[in-house]
């Protein structure tokens, strides 16, 4: 097994040296090796994704990236931003499902800006296509509109659109994932306005009934933005579409109130994938030792079950971060009266402290 490291910019680096000595006493064989992306490689190579970064991340079962970006990359050419070398990642990876776990831990619940019996013991997976919709349709472009409301009057389009092979994929990933959880997809569209999304509904609805054991609804949009915050813990798996998903995944990561605390995965067909934290490089507490690791760590744990086969130590993060939370350790941004605060190094080391003298279980 290798595994591609990718620190990037800004607490990318602090945060993933803490991940890398978790993932280094697990005892599991398996080769870590580091490269450039982002503002780093941009500095060091002249482009955010060198071919050596990318052919490193291509020959790996994974990727664990920690994160790029810096104001001073603003005025760069879009193609040459740190950013970009994550759109080059996921393009090239072809990582075509993104999962993005909300989960509430019991010892945060008063991070939310939700009532605690609203969030206490949430538990949801946003799937959120990753490679069509609106974003990567073609065609797309400025012109002079020659119909509409104004015809002759400058104009900007896009194109939503989906093709049956990429939502049965995406749909089967759902409800996969909905059998190893509560058995419960529910896939959000907006399938009373857009044919794209009826065509959407479409198939989901005909790939659930290979899965008899789960259960399926169809939610709109707008809805479904409204019930996450009513009632979020009504839903188990959610699927959509890449621009809802964008949006909706968000909002379900807020839902805990804790950016430092949320991992995500990008999967392929071969279910190589990249792992990182939802949150950016936050240039504001770079350097400063401050930034909560956590994210990245539970995104190294995602990294061992879903790409790396190995369940049993995936739980024994997950497990130990429960453990390290329950004993009142907290960075920065989850810090509350009454807990004690740490930078992100003591974190690291309470994880791995939790792991190695087996003070947990489970
Ligand atoms: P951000 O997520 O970096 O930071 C938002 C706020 O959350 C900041 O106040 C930051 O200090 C705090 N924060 C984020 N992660 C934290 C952590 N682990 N521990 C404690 N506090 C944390 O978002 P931003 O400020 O909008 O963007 C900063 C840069 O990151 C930009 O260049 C942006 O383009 C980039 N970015 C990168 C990614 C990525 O690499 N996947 C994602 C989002 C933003």
């Amino acid at each position: 097994m290798k595994i591609a490291v990718l620190p990037g910019d800004g607490i990318g680096t602090e945060i993933v040296a803490e991940a890398v000595k978790v993932l280094d006493v697990l005892d599991l064989k398996f080769e870590m090796e580091s490269a450039l992306v982002g503002g780093a490689a941009y500095e060091a190579h002249g482009h955010p994704l060198p071919e050596s970064t990318l052919k490193l991340a291509k020959e790996s079962d994974a990727v664990l990236f920690g994160a790029v970006g810096d104001w001073k990359y603003d005025k760069l050419d879009r193609p040459l931003r740190p950013e970009q070398a994550i759109l080059g990642l996921r393009k090239n990876l072809g990582l075509f499902a993104n999962f993005r776990p909300a989960i509430c831990y019991e010892q945060l619940v008063d991070a939310s800006s939700l009532k605690p019996e609203l969030i206490a013991g949430l538990d949801i997976l946003i799937i959120r296509e990753l490679t069509g919709d609106i974003y990567f349709g073609q065609p797309r472009g400025r012109r002079t509109a020659v119909d509409g409301h104004f015809p002759g009057a400058e104009e900007a389009f896009d194109t939503m659109r989906y093709s049956r092979p990429e939502v049965e994929r995406i749909a089967r990933v759902a409800f996969e994932a909905a059998r190893k959880r509560s058995k419960r997809v529910t896939s959000v569209d907006k399938a009373n306005v857009l044919e794209t999304f009826q065509f959407w509904k479409d198939i989901v609805t005909e790939i659930g009934k290979e899965y008899p054991d789960v259960e399926l609804d169809h939610m709109y949009v707008d809805n479904a933005a409204m019930q996450l915050v009513k009632a979020p813990k009504k839903f188990d798996v959610v699927v959509t579409g890449n621009m809802f998903g964008d949006i909706l995944s968000d909002e379900a990561a807020m839902l805990t109130g804790s950016i430092g605390m949320l991992p995500s995965a990008s999967l392929n067909a071969s279910n190589q994938g990249l792992y990182e934290p939802s949150h950016g490089s936050a240039p504001d507490i770079a350097g400063k030792g401050v930034a909560n690791p956590l994210a990245t760590i539970l995104s190294a744990a995602m990294m061992l079950r879903f790409s790396l086969n190995q369940p049993e130590a995936a739980d024994r993060i997950e497990s130990a971060v429960k453990h390290v939370l329950a004993s009142g350790l907290r960075t920065g941004d989850i810090w509350s009266e009454g807990t004690k605060r740490v930078g992100a190094r003591e974190m690291g080391d309470a994880v791995v402290a939790a792991i190695t003298k087996k003070t947990i279980t489970g």
